[in-house]
Parts: C-alpha cells; structure tokens; sequence
C-alpha cells in the first residue's frame, strides 16, 4: 500500500484539479456529460464482458474510489467506501486508506461529488424523470442518512459481514444483476430480496424525489455533507438582484430553498447549479473559492 501512495495521491490531485477546471469553465450545462463519463469510467469493466473474442485486460483493483459504486458488479474496477469500509473492520485493520480518499475528496469537492460524479447519482436524476414529487417528508429524515452511516460499522462489527451493502443498499441491486445476467452465480433469493428492496427505496423516490435516497439515507452522501461547508465549491445567493420568483425551489433536487444559507443547505447542496439555472436574475451562481462563478464570470 505504502508503494501505492504516490500513485493514489496523485490520481486523487488531477481528478480534483479536472473537476474544478471543469466547474469552473464549463458550467451547469457540462454536469450530465461529467456524470456520464464518470459512470463509464467507474464500469469500465464491460471490455471485459464484450461478446466475441477481444477483451480488454481490467482487472478488478484494491483502489478505492470517491463515489457509491457497488462493487459486486461485474463491470466495476474500483471498490465502494462504504463496501471497503466494512471489509476493513472485518478485517480488523484501521481504513485509513478509506478514510483518505473520503476525507480528500470531500474536503476538496464536498457534495459536488454527488452532484457531478456519483454513477448512482446519474441513476437517481433519470429516475427523477418519473417520480411525481407529491410528498415532502419532514426535513428530521435527513437524520438518517447519518444513522445509517453509524450503523454501517456497528452492523459490520456485529455481524463480521458487510451487512449493509447485503441488506440495507439501494445500489446492490446494480451490482447484483449485473452479476446475475453475466455468471448467473447469484440465488433466487438474493436477486428477489434485491428487487423488493429497491421497489421499497424506489417506491418512497416515486412519491418524494429521485433523489430521496441521496437527500435522506446515503451514508457516503452523510460524509460528504459534514464535509460539504469547509469543500472549494460554493453556492452564492446575491439577495439584491433577487425577485422572490421562488423558481429555484422548485428545480432544487435536494429539497432546499438556494436563498437560504441555513444547515440545511450547509449540509446537503451537492452543487448542481440547477438553481443558478433557473434563476433569470442571475442572483444565484456556484462557484469555487477562488470566486470566480460556474459560468467562469467573476463574482462582484
Ligand atoms: S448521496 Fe450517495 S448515492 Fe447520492 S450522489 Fe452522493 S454518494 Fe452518490
Ligand atoms: S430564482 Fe432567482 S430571483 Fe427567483 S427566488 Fe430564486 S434567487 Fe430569487
Ligand atoms: S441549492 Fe442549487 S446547487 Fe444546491 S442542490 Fe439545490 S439546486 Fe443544486
């Protein structure tokens, strides 16, 4: 591991340098293009699937990216934090690795993650497509994803498994079909449990938002918001050249109101920029520290 660091540490600057080049440059208009090449990067394990004879050599790796990303899939090379987590404390070694790559990354990005490089992020947005938004749970629920990130270790040391990503994700689904489809090693009753669980999760999305999960049970997405106000990128509201349209409440995917700097929004802003979007009086922008804003205007 110790070789491995340089190695790590420096994959680790240049995707923090590219994604603040990218914010910086191109804007909200570039974040579905960062979310589809982030996906294809996290399952590039396909070229080891593809019918007829050439495949590529891509090895499943102990690297560990910065994203949910269930590595029971066939088609992942990188483990999940949260999966690697577990297999640490089963394993009776301290995650400091873990631990580096998530405090890294959140630290630099904060929920900018999940809002520009999250493969189960871009799965949730297209799930958002369907859901009817007719039930807003009280905001106490966005406790829970720090519940779950608690339960996580417990769970792992009680049971000396990773429970968590066996019985509680919504994203074990994508790694167990996948693992279905290609060796069909995986039971009946693994695949029928996974299906319930996520018509459970995606039922509560259907009537809230696609992006119930991140909002309320995601315990990488709870990290990454107690990193979230000290992160490089920032949400700024400039009340002057505000008319009170509320046109940005409406659009915010993780249920905030971007004129209010409450914890609330500290916490859970993943930084999409879809209310600067929608704003027609420019009075919302994200940008970096270095104060410039997404659109690459410098802020007044
Ligand atoms: S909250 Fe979790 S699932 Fe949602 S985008 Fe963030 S890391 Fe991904
Ligand atoms: S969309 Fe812009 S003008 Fe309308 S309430 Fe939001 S910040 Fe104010
Ligand atoms: S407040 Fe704006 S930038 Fe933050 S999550 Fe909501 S829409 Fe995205």
């Amino acid at each position: 591991m110790a070789g491995e660091f340089p190695l790590i540490l420096g994959s680790m600057i240049i995707i923090i340098v590219v994604m603040m080049i990218v914010i910086l440059l191109g804007g909200p208009k570039f974040r579905l293009v960062s979310q589809v090449l982030s996906f294809g990067f996290h399952r590039l394990g396909i070229f080891r699937k593809l019918p007829g004879g050439w495949h590529a050599p891509i090895p499943r790796t102990s690297g560990i990216t910065c994203t949910l990303n269930c590595q029971a899939c066939e088609l992942a090379w990188l483990g999940c934090p949260v999966g690697m987590l577990q297999q640490y404390v089963i394993n009776f070694r301290l995650p400091f690795y873990v631990f580096g790559v998530v405090l890294g990354f959140g630290t630099a990005l904060g929920r900018a993650i999940c809002g520009w490089l999250c493969p189960f992020g871009l799965i949730l947005d297209t799930c958002n497509k369907v859901c009817t938004h007719k039930y807003r749970p009280p905001d106490w629920l966005r406790l829970w994803k720090y519940i779950y990130l608690v339960g996580v270790v417990i769970l792992a040391v009680l049971t000396a498994s990773i429970f968590w990503c066996r019985y509680l994700c919504f994203g074990a689904l994508l790694g167990v079909v996948p693992y279905w489809l290609t060796w069909q090693t995986v039971s009946a009753f693994w695949l029928i449990y996974h299906l319930a669980l996520f018509a459970f999760y995606f039922t509560f999305s259907y009537f809230t938002h696609g992006r119930a999960w991140c909002r309320y049970f995601c315990p990488l997405g709870a990290v990454f918001s107690l990193l979230n106000p000290f992160s490089s990128i920032k949400r700024r509201y400039d009340f002057k050249w505000c008319t009170q349209c509320e046109r940005c409440k409406k659009v915010c995917p993780m249920g905030l109101d971007p004129t209010e700097d409450d914890l609330k929004s500290k916490l859970d802003c993943v930084k999409c920029g879809r209310c600067a979007r929608e704003c027609k009086s420019n009075a919302l922008s994200v940008s970096t520290v270095f104060g410039y804003t997404i659109t690459g205007k410098k802020e007044t």
